[in-house]
């Protein structure tokens, strides 16, 4: 009869761990205010296999430079 209640006890967790990371993961990002966002005009490089991106708007409150390759891209 312990075994059993145990069993029904580790399910109950890990249903309940395993459902909060799915929600986790399946809620959306907002979408970004559009008086927080202001033209720019900024070329970046990555630093490891040398692409390069312009970003034409930004962020006005969060200035971070785009990443590709997992890195952070230098502004050229
Ligand atoms: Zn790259």
């Amino acid at each position: 009869m312990l075994r059993v209640l145990l069993g029904i006890a580790f399910g109950w967790v890990i249903w309940k761990v395993l459902s909060g990371i799915i929600r986790m993961l399946a809620v959306e990002p907002e979408a970004p205010d559009p008086d927080d966002v202001v033209p720019t005009e900024e070329h970046f490089r990555c630093i490891v296999c040398g692409s390069e991106a312009t970003v034409t708007l930004r962020s006005a409150t969060e200035a971070v430079a785009p990443r590709h390759c997992r890195e952070e891209m230098q502004q050229a």
